[in-house]
């Protein structure tokens, strides 16, 4: 197939920044195909790997087909194309040619051979031919899985890399090593969805939502992400690739430039109204980028990452040494531990769970730790444990209903008091906040209120359950919008509700990292933005050069507009008017700052 140059795949930007690497395609299948050197000498034994992986293909095809036409199933016809294929000499040698030639592991040589059969496959004429691609495919798969001995991988790179991927689960990404990864690029996923925000926490580009990444993208193909648009370009020539470089040097002297201005002022607005910026790690080797980045404490530790990706649950002992290292990093700033967020795109493989028509709704988060005291009772005694070594607030997620948080409150004393009875040590006094990201929280906020130290909004969810749209299904990202009015009334409602009852608030959605919206939400009395630790110098620049009265009048301004189109518009051209007023004291002007779509 001709090599298309400078092909851009348009999709939806996750993580800002550029990167610029060769593509490394991460199987549908739970298996990584490495693109390992080999030796001359090697060529033999890959051969013979070779051999083996189709012997046994063929003794499996041959049970299944033996199983399917005992029970007189026609469709064990099905397997007598895929043996077939199988014995294919043209296919054999073209591996074997192909091995010899570029000395390249066989499972890549292999991977690639089939991958140059599917697309020939699929651009034939004949309609009989082209549905075959779909038995290439399956046979591929059975032959790499015996080459590879069916392990399960974690991604791991040995070069560095841009992982191209149809999908990446959270705890693929959560347990994949660091080192070498340049990018993430999927077919699928929403802008909030949580592989998105980890990349934005590891500070690597990404795009989502491409949905033809992994059909035309190859192996060490080379790749420019740029993060800040959406956009992938495939192959680039030279002087695409020049111009991409120097906005990613660009780029990275800019975010230093303002980081190094105002790491150490206050998030306070012209007119003196002093509001917190904080950061969301996932994982507590983050804590060192949430204090390089200057954030004022953490405003959101997802602990579910701790479970992840592990055959085992964290011990009591384990999570206890984990809060109290990162409290102490960050003390006297608060950090905000929320108790485990397990369900809807985050799984643990160590419990048994139901598969649910509707993991979103389902069997998540506080719901999940209710129902199983005998987890949840672990992390509670850790965090509280941990709370006398810093600054550390407890919140609870997911909470839809009054019962809910009694409920947790009620376990959580239960624990307080069984850590007293042993005189065991905890912050008496610890703040207990409840995140507000279900409808049906908001609404209630002014009785919510009352049982909470603190509220935080998480957007992700509250624009999902909102809106009915999937936060991590790009075919509906087009109706994510934290501009509808729907929603900005909701953040009012809790705003409003939580200073009635003298309890701040604050958000650690993603909404808060948006800059147009930073002066909205300021204007509507927000007191805490808690955002990736990249993100937190802008969102103060923003802050420290706006007055809270003029913040108010743009809130209202945008109340009075009817749709999210109406309201982006709007946001973005006082942002856009802001940054021009700021143009004497320039360092940074953001670039483009349609960049930072909402
Ligand atoms: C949210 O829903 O906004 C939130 C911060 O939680 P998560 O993204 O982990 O669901
Ligand atoms: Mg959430």
């Amino acid at each position: 197939m001709k090599t298309q140059i400078n092909k851009v795949l348009e999709g939806i930007p996750a993580s800002p920044g550029i990167a610029i690497g060769t593509a490394f395609l991460f199987g549908r299948e739970d298996f990584v195909i490495y693109r390992r050197r080999i030796s001359e000498k090697a060529v033999p034994n890959e051969i013979a790997r070779f051999e083996e992986a189709l012997i046994r293909t063929r003794q499996e095809l041959k049970e299944l087909q033996a199983s399917l036409s005992n029970k007189g199933a026609a469709s064990s016809k099905i397997f007598d194309a895929h043996l077939l294929l199988l014995e294919d000499r043209m296919l054999i040698e073209d591996v074997i040619k192909e091995l010899k030639e570029k000395k390249f592991c066989v499972e890549y040589i292999f991977s690639q051979v089939i991958k140059k059969y599917i697309d020939a496959f699929s651009q034939m004429g004949d309609s009989y031919i082209r549905e075959r691609t779909a038995d290439v495919s399956d046979v591929g798969k059975r032959v790499l899985k015996h080459l590879l001995g069916q392990r399960r991988n974690q991604i791991s790179l040995e070069e560095p890399s841009i992982i191209v991927a149809h999908d990446l689960s959270p705890s693929d990404t959560a347990t994949m090593s660091r080192t070498n990864l340049l990018g993430f690029i999927t077919d699928i996923g929403g802008k909030t969805s949580h592989t998105a925000i980890i990349a934005k926490s590891l500070e690597i580009p990404a795009v989502v939502g491409l949905q033809i990444a992994t059909r035309v993208i190859k192996n060490g193909d080379l790749l420019i992400v740029d993060g800040n648009e959406g956009k992938v370009i495939l192959n680039p020539d030279t002087k695409t690739l020049r111009h991409y470089q120097r906005e990613k040097d660009i780029s990275i002297v800019e975010a230093r430039q303002l980081e190094d201005m105002l790491r150490d002022l206050p998030a306070e607005t012209m007119d003196g109204r002093r509001v917190t910026v904080a950061a969301n790690i996932e994982f507590p080797s983050e804590v060192d980028s949430v204090i390089k980045h200057g954030a004022e404490g953490i405003g959101l530790f997802r602990t579910e990452f701790l479970y992840m990706g592990r055959e085992d649950l964290p011990s009591e002992e384990e999570q206890f040494e984990v809060y109290k290292k990162v409290a102490e990093k960050v003390a006297p700033n608060p950090l905000i531990i929320r108790t485990l967020d397990i369900g809807g795109d985050k799984f643990l493989s160590q419990i048994d769970t139901p598969e649910e028509m509707h993991s979103f709704l389902g069997w998540r988060a506080i719901r999940f730790c209710l129902a199983r005291p005998d987890i949840f009772k672990v992390q509670l005694r850790a965090i509280l444990r941990a709370s006398v070594f810093g600054n550390i607030k407890l919140m609870f997620p997911m909470i839809s209903c009054i019962d809910e948080l009694r409920d947790a409150k009620k376990i959580l004393s239960d624990v307080k008091r069984e850590l007293s009875r042993k005189k065991i040590g905890f912050n008496k006094e610890i703040e207990i906040g409840a995140m507000i990201e279900v409808p049906s929280a908001a609404i209630t906020s002014d009785l919510l209120a009352r049982e909470v130290d603190f509220f935080s909004i998480g957007t992700n969810d509250l624009v999902q359950y909102t809106l009915a749209v999937d936060r991590a299904n790009e075919k509906v990202a087009y109706l994510y919008r934290p501009t509808h009015i729907g929603i900005l009334r909701l953040i009012r409602m809790t705003i409003e509700n939580a200073h009635k009852n003298n309890i701040w608030v604050g958000m650690c959605g993603e909404m808060a990292s948006e800059l147009p919206l930073v002066i909205l939400l300021l204007g509507l009395g927000l007191d805490e933005f808690s955002a990736p630790p990249i993100s937190v110098q802008k969102i103060k620049y923003i802050i420290r050069n706006i007055s809270y009265e003029e913040a108010q009048r743009v809130a209202e301004e945008a109340f009075n507009k009817n749709s999210a189109d109406e309201v982006e518009a709007f946001l973005l051209d006082k942002a856009e008017a802001l940054l021009r007023r700021c143009h004497g004291e320039k360092v940074c002007d953001f670039g483009d700052l349609k960049k930072y779509k909402i």
